[in-house]
């Protein structure tokens, strides 16, 4: 077997190292921490930063976390957070002009994070260091390579997205339960990470203790593990792993019929469901913010008094009335065009223009919806009475 390959027990203060390692390497890590009743991506410096003990609840529309009765640190599913937020950030300068008219281009890279507006790195912004992720699920890799098609894979590649993308390092953590919400399997997309990943981790619950099999999938992993004494997982060890993702993937209640849903909707656009849907979908946009691969955006231009103007992108979405403004009004000027819009794009034309589903099963949606709209429902009333009428109105 391979080095890489190899699955390795971290010895008892091994994940403690392993962010000392990543760390005193120059990575800015990020990882989850629990904060205003959530659990979100922030940065961390320690084992405690973790939300230890800590676990969440999903249903449509609703999101809690709960105390658990062990000690796992990655004993939670999703927040509302996605990496998205680090690698595409919310809002990123492009420009900004000097009182005597001198544009300065946003600069990539390093020098950009300094500049950056990180203020969501929990104020202690260390902007001029490479990303590190610990605690990545399989499904989010997924979104992070879609994301990797959409901003790096034509022609004209995203800098700023470039920059962050290829200096991180991803920690990967394998899922060992599943949210009310989850539907990776039925995408293909989890729970098990198999690819895209620096280290793999795998959470055992010994006695209520957390302990780690680990397993390298780069030089980059294969490096920091070299630096941690590890035996061999032993096949004890390796069976209650697989237990684990096989419980895991076995408890997942939701799905999606991943092959049929493209051809279905695109068979479907007059469907009387999207008027039904639309009569609950509030146009929030929430589902598209909490969206690991939603991408799209919009530039707007401040001025100052003291002279100087900047040029900002900021996330944008489909469900909002002016992003198809063009002269004269909105394209999608209804709720149904939107609703429609997003899931079509999201699950059939995505095929179409990226060569895969937009979506990855994460359920962030779902249990984000202040209306608990559930995507896999939508597809499914559809599914259950098809249409045929093709023709388009808004
Ligand atoms: S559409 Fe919903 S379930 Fe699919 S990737 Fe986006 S947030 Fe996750
Ligand atoms: S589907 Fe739900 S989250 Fe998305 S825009 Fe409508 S109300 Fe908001």
């Amino acid at each position: 077997m391979k080095k890489r390959e190899e699955v390795r027990t971290l010895p008892e203060d091994g994940l403690e190292r392993l962010i000392g390692l990543v760390r005193s390497r120059g990575y800015c890590l990020v990882g989850p921490t629990l904060r205003d009743g959530a659990i979100v991506y922030d940065e961390i410096s320690a084992v405690s930063d973790l939300p230890a003990g800590w676990t969440d609840e999903q249903e449509a529309g609703r999101y809690r976390v709960k105390a658990r009765e062990d000690a796992a640190a990655f004993g939670y599913n999703l927040g509302p957070h996605s990496w998205k937020r680090f690698l595409y950030p919310p809002r990123t300068q492009l420009w900004q002009t000097t009182p005597t008219g001198e544009a300065t281009l946003q600069p990539v890279g390093a020098a950009a994070r300094a500049v950056q507006e990180l203020d969501f790195i929990g104020g202690s912004t260390t902007p001029d260091r490479p990303f590190a992720f610990l605690g990545v699920r399989a499904c989010e890799l997924s979104a992070v390579a879609i994301q990797d098609r959409v901003l790096m894979g034509g022609a004209f590649p995203d800098p700023h997205y470039q920059s962050r993308r290829e200096s991180a390092l991803f920690i990967a953590v394998n899922c060992s339960q599943a949210a009310a919400t989850c539907f990776c399997v039925s995408m293909g997309t989890g729970p098990e990470v198999t690819g895209g990943f620096d280290i793999v981790l795998t959470e055992l619950l010994e006695d209520g203790s957390p302990a780690y099999l680990a397993r390298a999938g780069s030089a980059a992993g294969e490096s920091l593990l070299a630096q941690l004494e590890h035996g061999p997982a032993s096949p004890a060890e390796l069976d209650r792993s697989r237990v684990q993702l096989d419980q895991t993937a076995g408890s997942m209640r939701r799905e999606l019929a991943a092959d049929e849903v493209r051809g279905l909707l695109a068979a479907n656009l007059e469907h009387p469901r999207w008027d039904d849907v639309a009569s609950r979908c509030l146009a929030c946009t929430n589902c598209t913010m909490v969206c690991p691969t939603c991408f799209c955006s919009t530039v707007e231009d401040h001025t100052s008094l003291d002279g100087t103007a900047t040029r900002t992108r900021s996330w944008d979405s489909c469900f909002s009335l002016d992003f198809s403004y063009v002269h004269g009004g909105s394209v999608r000027a209804s709720t149904r065009a939107r609703y429609r819009q997003w899931l079509t794009h999201k699950l059939s034309t995505w095929h179409d223009q990226f060569d895969s589903s937009g979506c990855v099963g994460c359920g962030r949606c779902i249990a984000w919806c202040p209306v608990g709209i559930d995507l896999t429902e939508e597809v499914r009333a559809i599914a259950s009475e098809p249409g045929d009428r093709q023709e388009t109105t808004s």
